[in-house]
């Protein structure tokens, strides 16, 4: 039955995955190639027809006048460009008067030539573009299929996207090897790429064969729980006294907004689940990109459309259940406000009292909220007062500046000024 709308939600995002988990490469730590297994006997490319329903409805069950169409893979452009130039007509057919619609496209950047960038310019294509660093770190893991490292590729990839004027943002993983360089890894980025819209992405990966988020134990190259927080205040101590404005941090911004509104941005800080689905080349729906497993199957959009599936009792349990199966030990924690504990395909660990559901990045997740509070609440003060958020550089640098004046008359044997107790020599004076 067709909900009301009044039962539907009014916005939703999808990711649709039209040759599904086919790739050009064979990163290390992609969990997504597993998923083959799921359609044995597919032929892993998304009809015409699948694809314009997919558009028709997701554009019908929307109730606000932005909506984004995303593509996902695998690796979406091994569908070819001719594809996605019926994409944008399918979707100048069903526009409705007022609505804006943007496209986003996840890729590798391994196919993408002159003749995909105007493509993607003119019809003002978003790309995720994934690099994990400079090329002795995204080497480590982002391989093709003989082995060989991709950097060269992806940053051929990066410079055709400049040069068409494509918007692109870097999806960085961050893993047992790059996490131990963040400042390396973020300056390559702002310095050498040319990025200005940044996503790390932890890898917590478990360790099986499935794919599917089984098993408590993860993989050597999942990112080290406080060596997540050692690389987010690392970043975050340079942009905060010289980027912000400038370079954008999705993490950050996303922390951020949890000070400024009370919510955040992105699902794996807010208190639920549910309102992003993943959607296979043959139509099935599953609740999450990250949960596409049988038991997560909410049926396929050719028996009920996208928007009575995003809504379904199904969908609504699987969003609850971020908040149903948190340990105490988040429910009383002074920053469940902003992490509400992380994604639930992270929660392997069990809490120091012994309850099951702890989040493996707890501790830097931890560590990274205790070390930026005081820098997260000048800039939300500033926002909130209608201020830009970039305001706080020059607050900090005369801080600072303060601070230096200090100690310029201080002898070494002299207690330090900053009230540690210890001498000036062996404390700000070193
Ligand atoms: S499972 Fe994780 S990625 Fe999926 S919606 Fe929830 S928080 Fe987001
Ligand atoms: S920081 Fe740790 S304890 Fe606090 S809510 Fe997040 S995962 Fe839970």
């Amino acid at each position: 039955m067709v909900p009301e709308p009044a039962q539907t939600l009014p916005a939703f995002h999808i990711m649709a995955k039209p040759v599904g988990s086919r790739c050009n490469l064979d990163c290390a730590y992609c969990f997504y190639l597993k998923k083959v297994s799921l359609y044995p006997d597919s032929s892993f490319r998304m009809s015409d027809e699948m694809m314009e329903d997919y558009i028709r409805q997701t554009i019908e069950a929307h109730r606000v006048p932005q909506v984004t169409i995303a593509w996902q893979g695998g690796e979406p452009t091994l569908m070819g460009l001719d594809f996605f130039r019926r994409v944008v007509e399918v979707e100048k057919k069903y526009i409705r008067p007022g609505m804006r619609i943007e496209n986003t496209l996840q890729t590798n950047g391994v196919l993408l030539d002159d003749e995909w960038c105007r493509f993607l310019h003119e019809n003002s294509f978003l790309i995720g573009l994934s690099v994990d660093g400079p090329k002795h770190l995204h080497d480590v893991y982002r391989r093709d299929k003989g082995g060989k490292g991709t950097f060269d590729k992806v940053l051929r990839a990066a410079r055709l996207l400049q040069k068409h004027k494509v918007e692109f943002n870097i999806l960085c993983t961050v893993n047992a090897v790059n996490s131990r360089h963040p400042l390396e890894v973020y300056r390559f980025f702002r310095d050498e790429l040319g990025a200005k819209y940044l996503q790390f992405i932890p890898i917590v990966e478990r360790d099986n064969d499935t794919g599917n988020q089984e098993g408590l134990r993860v993989t050597d190259r999942s990112v080290e729980p406080e060596q997540w927080g050692n690389f987010l205040i690392e970043i975050f101590d340079e942009w905060v006294t010289r980027d912000v404005g400038t370079m954008f941090v999705l993490f950050f911004d996303a922390v951020l907004a949890s000070y400024v509104r009370g919510y955040s941005t992105i699902c794996t800080l807010q208190p639920t689940c549910g309102q992003g689905m993943a959607l296979e080349h043959n139509g099935d729906a599953y609740s999450c990109d990250h949960y596409v497993e049988p038991k997560y199957r909410l049926g396929n959009i050719k028996d009920d459309p996208v928007g009575v599936l995003v809504s379904s009792q199904k969908q609504k349990t699987f969003g609850l259940d971020k908040t149903d199966t948190l340990p105490a030990y988040c429910r009383e924690c002074e920053y469940l406000f902003t992490c509400h504990g992380e994604c639930p395909k992270n929660r392997v660990l069990t809490t120091p009292d012994g309850e099951p559901g702890l989040n493996w990045l707890c501790e830097g997740l931890k560590k990274f909220f205790a070390h930026t509070q005081q820098e997260m609440q000048i800039m939300a003060q500033l926002l909130q007062r209608g201020q830009p958020a970039d305001g706080i550089m020059p607050i900090l640098a005369r801080a600072r500046n303060q601070q230096r004046s200090k100690f310029n008359d201080v002898g070494r044997n002299d207690p330090c000024p900053c009230g540690s107790g210890l001498k000036f020599k062996k404390c700000h004076g070193k």
